[in-house]
């Protein structure tokens, strides 16, 4: 007897999937974080895995049948310890909050001080932000950056880290548009005898593509999500060298946090891995960051203010306030013709977090479907027709709005995004 398929069973939910499949289709995806995976990491994610317990690690589990399992982790383990250079990797964090939760767990005590980049400055939450358990469980400081640069002060890290004596540093975060200086964190961490955690769920696939320096060898621990430039399925790694450092993350993630290991993740984990190992990758990152470099000008050349003045990587931030719109509504206008965003807060931003200065845009998903910098030319053309006409509040706005929404339809059909039919 045949099984009956989604659209039998849940017709509703199947016609809810395939409209956003259509919506991931003709829109331009410019959310920094995002990216399209590849139909092969679509396909491990969607097995028969799922149906497994496999709480503990390879060879010491506590359920029986774990014969392929094992397998699978293993795989991903040594690809992933040798995409990245390091000696231990743990895949089974949940997604990126998890592992860095487990960070915690492994090497701090309730109220003990972690510095992390302040979240208006482009950190993560779970970097010691007020919100989250990291911040409320722990004490946290905070480095911004510079007004005058918009970018990170080593030397005021340095007089913070020697001030507060943190037991974790976390370098890295969500809306950085430069270089991190990793050799220069990990100094610090050293003067100071901090654990250093390099937060690399943003860049890992320029990492692994070599479009930006390698955290390896300087951070003592790596945490990565893997489904942004990475482009692998929603998941995170914890890396290390040490087998001290190792053992304790292992224990931190299982049995300190979690239960079992989401194995179809794993699988699908292994299969990115074994994709960002290729040449073709190495092309893909570098691509990534000469879009957004092309993006960037073209903005620029249209009088937008960007942080940090341009980018090093993926990720463009900037501050709509002398285009004279905020970020929330230019955003929703922008979705509206196509073009996928988010608001933001910039540095030192006077607006509210829910109503910010700011939109952040990213190019690895406009990459993933073959675009350059031609395409990041119109890009910006259509993004600045939009924040113009709508911050005038003139009628035409609609007509703009209209038209940019026509011509962003007429571009994504030539560009077919990976994993979409
Ligand atoms: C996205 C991100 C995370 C969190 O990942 P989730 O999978 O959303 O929990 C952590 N750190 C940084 C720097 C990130 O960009």
């Amino acid at each position: 007897m045949a099984e009956n398929s989604l659209n039998v069973v849940d017709p509703e939910i199947a016609e809810l999937i395939r409209a956003e499949e259509r919506r991931q289709t003709d829109t331009v995806k410019l959310i920094a974080s995002e990216n399209y995976v590849s139909r092969a990491v679509l396909e491990a994610t969607g097995t028969v895995l799922t149906n497994k317990y496999s709480e503990g690690y390879p060879g010491k589990r506590y359920y029986e049948g774990q014969q392929v399992i094992d397998k699978i982790e293993t795989i991903a383990v040594e690809r992933a310890r040798s995409v990245f250079g390091v000696r231990h990797a743990n895949v089974q964090p949940y997604s990126g909050s998890p592992a860095n939760l487990a960070i915690y767990l492994a090497f701090l005590k309730p109220g003990d001080t972690v510095l992390g980049m302040g979240l208006p400055f482009g950190g993560h939450l779970t970097h010691g932000w007020s919100v989250s358990a990291t911040g409320k469980w722990f004490n946290p400081v905070r480095y911004g950056v510079r007004r005058d640069t918009g970018r990170v002060d080593m030397d005021e890290v340095r007089a913070l880290a020697l001030e507060h004596r943190p037991k974790l540093i976390f370098c890295g975060g969500t809306a950085i548009p430069r270089t991190i200086d990793f050799p220069a964190f990990a100094e610090i961490a050293r003067e100071v005898g901090a654990v250093l955690a390099a937060d690399i769920a943003h860049i890992a696939g320029l990492v692994a593509g070599g479009a930006h320096p390698s955290p390896a060898g300087h951070a003592d621990v790596i945490s990565t999500t893997t489904h942004k430039t990475l482009r692998g399925p929603r998941g995170a790694m914890l890396m290390a060298d040490s087998d001290e450092h190792a053992t304790a993350l292992n224990k931190a993630v299982f049995p300190g946090l979690q239960g079992g290991p989401h194995n179809h993740t794993t699988a699908a984990i292994a299969v990115a891995l074994h994709e960002a190992a290729q040449p073709e990758f190495k092309a893909y990152a570098a691509q990534i960051v000469k879009n957004a470099k092309a993006l960037a000008d073209e903005l620029l050349a249209r009088g937008f203010d960007l942080v940090s003045g341009g980018t090093d990587n993926h990720l463009i931030l900037m501050d709509l306030t002398p285009k004279g719109i905020g970020g929330k509504p230019a955003a929703q206008a922008l979705d509206r013709a196509g073009l996928e965003t988010n608001y933001n807060a910039v540095p030192f931003d006077p607006r509210k977090p829910f109503d910010p200065s700011g939109i952040r845009i990213g190019t690895p998903s406009v990459t993933s479907r073959g675009m350059g910098e031609a395409e990041m030319r119109q890009i910006g053309t259509w993004i600045d027709e939009v924040v113009t006409a709508v911050a005038k509040g003139e009628a035409e706005a609609e007509d703009v709005i209209t038209r940019v929404r026509r011509e962003v339809t007429e571009l994504t059909a030539q560009f077919p995004a990976p994993g979409l039919s």
